[in-house]
């Protein structure tokens, strides 16, 4: 029977171990035996489960990967639910996907119980007589995962298995993933950054993940120390914790340092990486960081190389199979260096279409090209992101002013730890920059003024911040991208 590739490959894998969790060890054998289980009490004796929605509800660790597993190797659609989620985004995701089988553990049952839903514990259900399973069509839907939400209500982005398979081996390729690799998971993993880029991955290659419910210093660092890993994976917001961190306590962390050190490869992705934060972290760590591009639609669109210079502040180039225009706002292409314009992405990995939006999927192609709705410009043959279309583009006196310039421009205050830069509607220029910012420390001060002084010194004045509100800090999701929407409101909120 022609197998879905993932689960031929971990075959070969065998006896390695895919998954450590705490101190258990789960080798690929016991993935497919559990996950073989699983399919067969979903099916319960039907053939096929094929574009039946299931929703899977688990921490990171063996029952997660096992489940999800489960679901495909039923044939049905897996759909990604956090477990932090809160009651009315988990509505959303539920509802909106018109979820009927749940996959969770005791814990989180009751929380997605409901509305004629049939919940499974997979404690109950993972030691199951299997059964014969379905061939599966690489063209099928194989998940449907939310966006993460930063811009409107987050829409399903539906994935066949091709898709995702071309995204797991366009990362394969481009980062040399090899099957001694290991590596550490904290993210969430109803995102595309854990379960691809890191779970798919990993599993793809026959390497180890060692799971953690979330990312804390005191359980990660220790593990670094020891040499665990030789990848590491993680959002800008981490990269900050931990530069602050080993900056404060460096002399009690030299294993720590020596355990970044050593790791063949340290990724950062999801959000902006501040040119400061690199640099910080290559001279407290000696690693080079590599920062990618990438979202929900299309898996990573671009990065900085494996091999050759890693830009601080860029993000590299396309990578294998991925195609990459820039298109300017009257449809036509850039051709030249330093011009703006917007990422439009074709290539095996982009997602077949936004669940039940067929307007929304259709105003989102142009001629066979995703358009990302994000903006960019290529410099020295190097990608930098300017920010999204619809909250960080800054119109303003007849200007497009990027709001992810100025705020890495007025990162590097010293009085600033973060900020976020967005537009405020004016009569006299459309919008006006406005600053929210968060102070290093509790006696640090920092006004206006200052703030256009540090400000006129690196940006075009027509860039200057004209309004500041400080706050103890930037309103963030899961996956550590400030919320612009919420920021903008902070302006408008009563104080
Ligand atoms: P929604 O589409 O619901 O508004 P979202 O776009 O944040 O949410 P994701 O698919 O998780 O959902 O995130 C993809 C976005 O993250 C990209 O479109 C881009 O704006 C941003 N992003 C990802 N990597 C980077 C990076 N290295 N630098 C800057 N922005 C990045
Ligand atoms: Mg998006």
């Amino acid at each position: 029977m022609k197998e879905l590739p993932l689960i031929a490959r971990a075959r070969i894998h065998g006896e390695r171990i895919a998954i450590r969790e705490g101190e258990r060890s789960f080798s690929y054998a016991e993935l497919l035996e559990t996950s073989a289980s699983i399919a067969a009490r979903l099916l319960d004796g039907r053939h096929d489960l094929e574009e039946t929605r299931v929703g899977l509800m688990a921490p990171a660790g063996f029952d997660y990967a096992a489940i999800q597993w489960a679901i495909w190797r039923a044939g049905g659609i897996v759909v990604p639910l956090s477990v932090h989620a809160t009651p009315p985004e988990l509505a959303h995701a539920l509802e909106d996907s018109g979820t009927e089988l749940i996959v969770t553990t005791a814990e989180h049952a009751a929380r997605v119980a409901g509305n004629g839903r049939r919940v499974f514990l997979v404690d109950e259900i993972a030691k199951a007589a299997p059964c014969d399973l379905p061939e599966i069509d690489p063209q099928r839907r194989a998940m449907i995962l939310y966006t993460s939400g930063t811009t409107n209500k987050p829409k399903g982005v539906v994935s066949t298995h091709a898709n995702l398979q071309a995204q797991i081996e366009t990362l394969v390729e481009a980062w040399a993933w090899r099957a001694d690799d290991r590596i550490p998971l904290f993210l969430p993993l109803h995102h595309i950054h854990g379960i691809v880029n890191v779970l798919g991955c990993a599993l793809w290659s026959g390497a180890l993940v060692e799971t953690f419910t979330r990312f804390e210093t005191d359980v990660v660092l220790p593990r670094v120390a020891a040499g665990a890993y030789t990848l590491f994976m993680a959002v800008p917001t981490i990269y900050s914790k931990l530069a602050a961190l080993l900056d404060r306590e460096s002399a009690a962390h030299g294993a720590v340092v020596r355990g970044f050190a050593e790791m063949r490869l340290m990724v950062s992705g999801s959000a902006a990486l501040p040119a400061s934060l690199h640099r910080q972290w290559e001279a407290l760590t000696g690693q080079v960081l590599l920062e990618r591009y990438g979202m929900t639609e299309t898996g990573m669109i671009l990065s900085n190389p494996l091999h050759g210079e890693r830009r601080p502040g860029s993000v590299g180039m396309p990578l294998p199979e991925v195609e990459v225009r820039l298109r300017n706002e009257g449809g036509e292409d850039i051709t030249t260096e330093d011009e703006p314009g917007e990422i439009q992405v074709r290539g095996p990995g982009v997602f077949r279409e936004y669940w039940e939006l067929p307007h929304v999927t259709d105003d989102s192609f142009d001629d066979g090209w995703f358009r990302t709705g994000d903006m960019a410009v290529l410099e020295k043959g190097y990608y930098r992101i300017l920010g999204r279309l619809s909250v960080d583009i800054i119109k303003s006196g007849g200007y497009k002013l990027s709001a992810l310039e100025i705020e890495a421009a007025l990162l590097d205050h010293p009085a600033i730890r973060e900020c976020a830069v967005v537009g405020l509607a004016d009569e006299t220029w459309g919008e006006t920059v406005a600053v929210a910012a968060a102070l290093e420390t509790d006696t640090a001060v920092l006004g206006l003024e200052e703030l256009q002084r540090w400000g006129k010194e690196r940006l075009s004045p027509y860039k200057l911040p004209r309004h500041l509100l400080l706050v103890e800090s930037l309103p963030r999701n899961a996956m550590g991208k400030v919320a612009k929407r919420e920021v903008e409101r902070l302006f408008s909120a009563p104080r």
